[in-house]
């Protein structure tokens, strides 16, 4: 790094150092971005394997034995991935403002549960769209974990079936085309509303309704900050923008390695 460079990077981390200490109560929101650096390619990263391996849309998975198999042979292709990856620096430095009071909740888009895994209290995490981590019965709602379901899959391609109802199961995520979750919407919401610092991370905030929370936090007066590796459709709403990297900046921000 050239001197120059040094000292702008020590400029954008004195300014989100100095949001955050000003923040009374603050709401982080994280997108794809916050787990690249634990080996999760985000969507839009050429070649990444999103692109290789397109969602199937939820009126399919209803619609089609053929679509619901597809659906778990693309699901336990990634699988491994997220199911190995560790917490990066970013997700440690959300953890630790959420250890000292700073960080009321996070909102994430992520559906990797590595939040949770870095040590942020279950109750702390909004998860949008959802989880991948394990499944559910679209019916009835119980759970059901993966592995079972992955044996059954990679033998002969069972397809899932609710132990309680019969209905069927589903990895645990919001697919296109299905209706978000409401009271984890409407938690987002609430606490977007409560909020005088709001901190999108790793976001290209083009995914709604989930990219409307910063907008209505600005508008709420709450100040916005935007940590991304580029530019966002909203960055001329925010009252800072760091296009960064997200874990030598923010743990940097708040003295986490
Ligand atoms: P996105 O892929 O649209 O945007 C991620 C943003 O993060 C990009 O703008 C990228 O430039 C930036 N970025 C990537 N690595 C970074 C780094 N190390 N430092 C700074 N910036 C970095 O992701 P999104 O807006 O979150 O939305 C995509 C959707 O895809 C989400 O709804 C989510 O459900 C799903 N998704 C989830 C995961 C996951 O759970 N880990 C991964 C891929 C996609």
């Amino acid at each position: 790094m050239t001197r120059n460079a040094a000292s702008e990077a020590d400029t954008a981390v004195a300014a989100l150092r100095e949001m955050i200490a000003a923040g009374r109560r603050c709401v982080v929101f994280t997108g794809a971005g916050i787990s690249t650096e634990s080996g999760i390619p985000d969507f839009r990263s050429p070649g990444g394997i999103w692109s290789r391996y397109q969602p199937v849309e939820f009126q399919d998975f209803l619609r089609s034995e053929e679509m619901r198999r597809e659906s778990w042979r693309r699901k336990f292709a990634t699988h491994g991935m997220v199911a190995e990856a560790e917490p990066s620096r970013g997700h440690r430095a959300v953890a630790e403002l959420v250890r000292r009071g700073k960080v009321a909740s996070v909102i994430t888009q992520n559906i990797d549960g590595l939040h949770q895994r870095s040590g942020v209290p279950e109750d702390r995490v909004i998860e949008l769209h959802g989880n991948t981590t394990y499944a559910r019965c679209l019916e009835c709602g119980e759970r059901h974990e993966l592995a079972p379901i992955r044996d059954a899959f990679m033998a002969d391609e069972t397809l899932p079936a609710c132990r309680v109802c019969d209905g069927l199961v589903k990895a645990a995520t919001i697919s296109f085309g299905q209706q978000m979750p409401e009271d984890e919407m409407r938690r987002a919401e609430e606490e977007t509303l409560a909020c005088d610092l709001f901190l999108a991370v790793g976001s290209s905030l083009v995914v709604y309704p989930a990219a409307g929370f910063p907008a209505l936090a600005k508008q709420t007066g709450a100040r916005l900050a935007i940590l991304n590796r580029e530019p966002t459709e909203l960055d001329s709403l925010a009252d800072l923008v760091l296009n960064r990297e997200i874990g030598p900046t923010l743990g940097a921000a708040v003295g986490v390695e």
